[in-house]
């Protein structure tokens, strides 16, 4: 069964296509990404700008899919497209697109939760059956997962404040590294002094499983102003954002018993975090390349794990939610 997802949660027109094969593996065709540019000279994400330019867009990338996987689309089995959290206007999109298709090809619909997609991405590295616990680490989110059950989801910790990337970003900004600030800060981190500036670990001795970045952002922007070097202070936030995600999960694995750990999310193709994760002794799954930040393929990926569970197909007159947790604790 070939199936194509789409995400148009934000800025970025993702189609994938991956195929299920009746023993449960799961192998992605193609996955083709449209980051759009135009956000870039507001400094932050204009949504009505970004609907527009996946409405001009996703024709072109469904088509690049196809021929990447080298399928026509009557090959495709089954559509999912994801329904929110995100964007509304760019959100419904992708949505109306995939229901669209899903109709005149006469195949079921699936309508994908973004961290479901996120954690899914997980599931072209290795098969994923709960139980496990899953830390999404992306732009907007940093929430840690327990999964008891396949499709059953129990937050355990979440942020307080800023999210993972954000906290990269905002830090990469005031060190002047650019945007997106995630890669700018682990390529200056190379070189630069892990332990040239002190930071401490947020809510250290917390008993819970909570993050916080917002103090260590404050920490970097005295530290800049006190004259730290943009790679020492990217090499030291770095070190102790990474030693507070990977302490607080192995904390949360000891204390729920899971052995698998998925990370995912645009945070986890950070090289520096999964060196630390891969020296927990925990069994971790990351996303293959390409697979980190917002695509379609993920999508696609969590469709087939619904699909696979048994899920029902989705109706066609569900809407796009902006705000939709996954787990309701
Ligand atoms: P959400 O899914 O929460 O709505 P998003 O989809 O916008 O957010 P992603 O695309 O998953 O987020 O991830 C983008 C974030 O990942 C950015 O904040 C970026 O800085 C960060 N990021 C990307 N690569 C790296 C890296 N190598 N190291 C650290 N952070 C990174
Ligand atoms: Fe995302």
């Amino acid at each position: 069964l070939r199936i194509l997802g789409i995400d148009t949660s934000c800025d970025d027109t993702g189609v994938g296509i991956v195929e299920l094969t009746p023993d449960g593996r799961v192998t992605v065709l193609a996955n083709r990404v449209w980051s759009q540019a135009v956000h870039a000279q507001y400094g932050g994400v204009m949504p009505e700008l970004a609907s527009r330019e996946h409405v001009e867009r996703i024709d072109q990338i469904m088509e690049g899919a196809l021929h990447e996987a080298g399928l026509s689309v009557t090959d495709i089995g089954a559509v999912a497209a994801t329904s929110g959290p995100g964007l509304v206007g760019a959100l419904l999109v992708g949505l109306m697109y995939g229901k669209g298709l899903a109709q005149a090809l006469n195949v079921p619909f699936h309508a994908a939760h973004h961290l479901e997609g996120h954690i899914f991405a997980a599931a072209s590295e290795a098969e994923l059956r709960a139980p496990f616990l899953a830390l999404v680490v992306s732009g907007g989110h940093t929430h840690l997962f327990d999964v008891p059950r396949d499709g059953e989801y129990v937050l355990v910790g979440a942020t307080r404040d800023d999210a993972a990337g954000e906290a990269f970003d905002k830090v990469a900004r005031l060190a002047g590294l650019g945007y997106p600030g995630g890669p700018a800060i682990s390529e200056a981190a190379t070189r630069g002094d892990p332990n040239a500036v002190p930071f401490k670990e947020p809510l250290k001795g917390q008993s819970g499983f909570d993050f916080s970045f917002s103090g260590l952002k404050t920490a970097a922007l005295l530290a800049h102003r006190a004259g730290a070097t943009p790679e020492n202070l990217a090499a030291s936030f770095q070190r102790a954002a990474v030693q507070t995600l990977v302490n607080t999960t192995v904390r949360a694995a000891q204390s729920t018993g899971r052995r698998t750990v998925v990370v995912s999310g645009g945070v986890a193709a950070n090289r520096a975090l999964r060196d630390a994760f891969a020296a927990t002794g925990l069994h971790v799954v990351f996303p293959g390349r390409g697979l980190n930040t917002d695509n379609g393929a993920m999508i696609a990926l969590a469709g087939a794990a619904a699909i696979q569970a048994g899920r029902p197909a989705s109706a066609l007159d569900g809407g796009a939610t902006a705000y939709a947790p996954l787990a309701n604790a």
